[in-house]
């Protein structure tokens, strides 16, 4: 017979905050239903490595599920899909509701790009009959991370001519790779004395792009003449042409099942595509909510939201304007009944690390989605801080409809930290909070998430939009 249990046990088990893991809290068959939703994720990484091709994927999404380019003159009715593409580079994807916007909408946000190495604008040169792009980082990264792997070039080159070209070369299995060189350990001991900052300096992080002669001509610069020649003959382009080009350089190993059991994914990129993919599945999903559901999916944010195609750009605030002036209300009523979630990963905690984590505030592999009240440093600077009202509204939601949840922190106090979209769009008087995905490794050129995290996380933005 079971043992009786104690006042005490049975006082804890009632007050006591104390959640069971996603391992634990869903059933075989949702387990299940996650392993088949990480398929669909882990392919779209394969596919996607950067913001314009992220744009690319969701708009040939949203077309085959009925979308259409947004109108701002056009009035629109429930279920009607429209999507606005900013630039190639940013989207916003929009199912109407049944409630007029003055009712509020419902926003996920997430972002597409991640960190990476970008060619500058002048990248070509040779060094001793070696022939190398020259790059700027883009985003926070440990540059000693990104030598010695293989890396594949993404991007797209404008012509003189004003035409412009794709260039993607490293991800077919028959493309060759690039790749950032290091020293070996041998002759490494003045270079292991330096700050691991200094270990691999920025300014040397150069790709190795070709070793071979044009041909046995008395010329200098043979190897940088023989690349310009095979980048004319593929693409057209002269080496004038990169001062008009986007070209970023990521890893070119494809996304992969990490584990025994297979229950995770190691890829390069999670960090944001990892709300992305939930955010876009979930706004393909909706046929006609109460309210307007928008999906945002966002550029720049690994460099603070900047530009055009950044957070701290208007388009958000002007397409909702936009829909309002459609509905004959006003953009700044919409806004003040809005909320958003704001979409993007926090640091799960990593047993081989525990010194930066406050581990009863930290998130969680496999305890379900973050919800994360404030991100910021130094005494919660540079973050919206989410209110106790906005946290209770979406703890609610997420309880109600059997989402494994977590709450997060981004390190232990005065360890460092760092921002999301969250404050950008909480300045536009739009009630937001982090949600998201913990991952293992973030900005490191191999990222590691949960396949059940990923899954809650779009169950949990996905009873938002049905809410
Ligand atoms: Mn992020
Ligand atoms: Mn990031």
């Amino acid at each position: 017979m079971a043992e009786e249990k104690t006042q005490a046990a049975r006082l804890k088990e009632q007050l006591f905050y104390d959640p069971d893991p996603a391992t634990k809290a869903m059933t075989g068959e949702q387990k299940q239903a996650a392993m088949t939703y990480a398929e669909g994720y882990r392919d779209f990484l394969c596919e996607v490595k950067t913001e314009r091709e992220a744009v690319t994927f969701a708009v040939k999404q949203a077309e085959a599920a009925g979308f259409l380019p947004f109108d701002p003159n056009e009035s629109l009715k429930p279920g009607d899909k429209r999507y606005l593409n900013n630039r190639g580079k940013a989207l916003i994807l929009c199912v109407v509701g049944t409630e007029g916007v003055e009712n509020g909408i419902s926003i996920a946000a997430a972002h597409i790009d991640s960190p990476r190495l970008d060619l500058k604008p002048n990248p070509l040169y040779e060094d001793h009959e070696l022939a190398y792009f020259d790059t700027h980082y883009y985003g926070g990264i440990k540059k000693y991370q990104w030598t010695a792997i293989p890396l594949a070039l993404h991007g797209v080159v404008v012509r003189a001519d004003g035409t412009s070209v794709p260039v993607c070369i490293g991800e077919d299995p028959q493309d060759p790779v690039f790749c950032v060189t290091d020293l070996l350990p041998h002759l490494s001991a003045e270079q292991m004395k330096r700050a691991a900052g200094e270990i691999v300096k920025g300014e040397d992080l150069n790709l190795l792009i070709g070793s071979f002669p044009f041909n046995a001509d008395e010329e200098s610069e043979q190897v940088k003449l023989n690349i310009l020649h095979i980048l004319h003959e593929k693409y057209g382009i002269t080496e004038a042409d990169f001062r008009s080009a986007e070209l970023e350089i990521v890893p070119a190993f494809p996304a992969r099942d990490l584990g025994l059991d297979r229950s995770m994914i190691g890829a390069y990129g999670h960090d944001d595509r990892v709300c992305a993919y939930p955010a876009l599945t979930a706004v393909l999903a909706q046929k006609t909510p109460r309210l307007t559901a928008l999906t945002v999916l966002a550029d720049k944010e690994e460099i603070g939201s900047e530009g055009n195609t950044g957070m701290q750009s208007s388009f958000l605030i002007d397409f909702i304007e936009d829909l309002a002036a459609a509905q004959g209300c006003c953009g700044r009523h919409v806004a003040a009944r809005s909320l958003c979630l704001s979409a993007d990963v926090n640091a799960a905690f990593d047993p081989i690390y525990p010194e930066v984590a406050e581990q009863r505030n930290f998130s969680y592999l496999n305890h379900g989605v973050v919800l994360t009240k404030y991100t910021g440093a130094r005494g919660k600077y540079d973050t919206s801080d989410a209110s106790a009202e906005t946290m209770g509204k979406v703890r609610r939601l997420m309880d109600q409809n059997g989402v494994v949840w977590q709450i997060g922190e981004l390190g232990r106090v005065d360890f460092g930290g760092g921002g999301t979209v969250a404050k950008y769009i909480a300045t536009h008087n739009i009630d937001t909070v982090d949600l998201g995905v913990p991952v293992l490794s973030m900005h490191a050129p191999f990222e590691v998430v949960s396949k059940l995290d990923v899954y809650m996380t779009y169950r949990a933005i996905k009873a938002f939009y049905e809410a």
